[in-house]
């Protein structure tokens, strides 16, 4: 679906290299593969071994860079960043890499994520006399970098990193080198690949692809990595990680040709509809899926069940991005324009229509009125993952909780607000067992809170959700 009207909307995407001429350019095609994952701002600074330079502004990658800008930015290492703006807002202050000058030189960041103890440490370094100039959660590590009293970038990073709770894939950088860092649980994708001698590292694998990297392996839960002109090291700071990653990223924010940790996003989302069709099939005669996240559910879902798979909506493309739309009856109206429904498909039929997640739920009710303007005798709603009844506090936007229409809402209820004949999610178990993590891993490996409401983390009574109606 559509991030901006769903309202389910991811952070972040980070992309770093080392060690290759044309930095500014790679981590350019990087960022903007990586573009889905944000599109209000972006940035790049770049390391010529002496000093960084930044460039950044708020829009998407190719509205922020120019071939000029790109050439101005010389050096052999870069990080780049896409945001969405959820923690802090929005704003330029907020448009990531944030970078950091002193007397010692250079020092700029990158997040994915988000810091549950933020407010926490933040008030604790007003106190001590801090000042920041942004409201992001980020600048916070820089803060704690810089006042942990050790030399080196390395030890700094460490002593930061033992301070934070919550989701983060970080890429920090210095003139002498870049470290990236996982949290504990690894919540957010971050995977590492080489292109001739130098070194990438990517929020998503398609990023190497379109710059002919090839993966090397993922960043672990609690480990940092430390590169540069001496190679790649390792360490494992956090020695009891508890691996959680988002289940989410599977099942709608990853683009299809990635891989998270291995498992291609495309097979997975497949294997989640063919799930549904075991646990929830029924008598029909055509399934659609909401493009573009929910096609590959839906193909596994008419492959379950026999049903054919067919063209019942589309996209239409070349409309206007719909996020700067402020309203939600806006932004429903956006849905109307970027969705249409094949009258020649479903007119007469018994359409499945698969989704892979329902947030509010206003968008599921236009697409069933769609499909019933255009003809469909009953529209049956399949969901490719579990009720969202719990909000993120781990960097994706999923409103606060009353917003949720399953945390509010009966499964009949919900049918009915959407006009539905039927309606069916996907279990938990059935998640876990698409998606075909380790098994041998609690929850498979994966962070299932927005289903469950057990967060993998501690949850701070300052961990305000951004925008929780307080
Ligand atoms: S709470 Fe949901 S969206 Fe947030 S990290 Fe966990 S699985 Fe992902």
């Amino acid at each position: 679906m559509f991030a901006e009207i769903k309202g389910l909307n991811e952070e972040c995407g980070v992309f770093a290299v080392w060690g290759h001429k044309d930095a500014a350019q790679i981590t350019y095609y990087g960022l903007h593969s990586l573009q889905h994952r944000g599109q209000e701002g972006a940035g790049i600074v770049v390391s010529d071994g002496d000093t960084l330079n930044v460039h950044k502004g708020l829009g998407l990658v190719n509205e922020v860079f120019d071939q000029q800008t790109l050439h101005s930015l010389h050096g052999s290492a870069a990080i780049g960043h896409v945001r969405y703006a959820t923690a802090g807002g929005g704003g330029f202050a907020n448009v990531q890499p944030l970078m950091f000058r002193s007397q010692v030189g250079g020092l700029a960041i990158a997040h994915n994520g988000n810091i549950v103890n933020a407010n926490n440490l933040k008030l604790q370094l007003e106190n001590q006399g801090s000042i920041f100039q942004s409201t992001s959660d980020t600048e916070v590590l820089a803060h704690l970098i810089k006042r942990s009293g050790y030399w080196s970038l390395e030890d700094q990073f460490r002593h930061a990193l033992a301070m934070l709770k919550g989701a983060y894939a970080f890429a920090v950088m210095n003139e002498h080198q870049l470290i990236v860092a996982m949290d504990p649980n690894g919540l957010r994708p971050l995977a590492i690949g080489r292109i001739g001698e130098a070194y990438v590292v990517a929020s998503e694998t398609c990023a190497f692809d379109i710059i002919g990297a090839t993966y090397e392996r993922d960043v672990l839960p609690g480990e940092m990595v430390i590169i540069d002109d001496n190679g790649l090291r390792s360490e494992q700071y956090d020695k009891s990680p508890n691996p959680a990653i988002c289940s989410m990223e599977y099942v709608y924010f990853a683009r299809p040709d990635s891989n998270v940790e291995t498992i291609n996003v495309h097979t997975a989302r497949k294997q989640l509809g063919k799930q549904l069709g075991i646990e929830a099939p029924i008598e029909a005669d055509v399934v659609t899926g909401v493009p573009d996240s929910s096609i590959s559910a839906a193909i596994g879902y008419a492959e379950q069940t026999g049903i054919p798979y067919e063209l019942g909506l589309i996209k239409n493309r070349y409309v206007g991005r719909t996020f700067i739309q402020p309203s939600q009856e806006l932004r429903e109206q956006g849905v109307k324009m970027k969705l249409s429904a094949v009258r020649g498909v479903v007119e007469g039929k018994r359409v499945v229509m698969i989704d892979d997640s329902i947030v509010r739920g206003t968008t599921s009710r236009r697409i069933v009125n769609m499909l019933k303007e255009a003809g469909a005798l009953e529209v049956h709603v399949r969901i490719s993952s579990p009720p969202i009844k719990h909000p993120c506090f781990y960097g994706i936007d999923t409103s606060t909780t009353s917003e949720l229409i399953a945390s509010q809402h009966s499964l009949d209820e919900m049918r009915d607000m959407m006009g539905a004949d039927s309606l069916a999610f996907l279990s938990t178990d059935g998640l876990m067992k698409g998606i075909g993590r380790n098994p041998e891993m609690s929850n498979c490996g994966q962070c299932l809170a927005c289903f469950t409401g057990e967060y993998p983390t501690e949850i701070y009574a300052d961990t305000v959700h951004p925008h929780a109606k307080v």
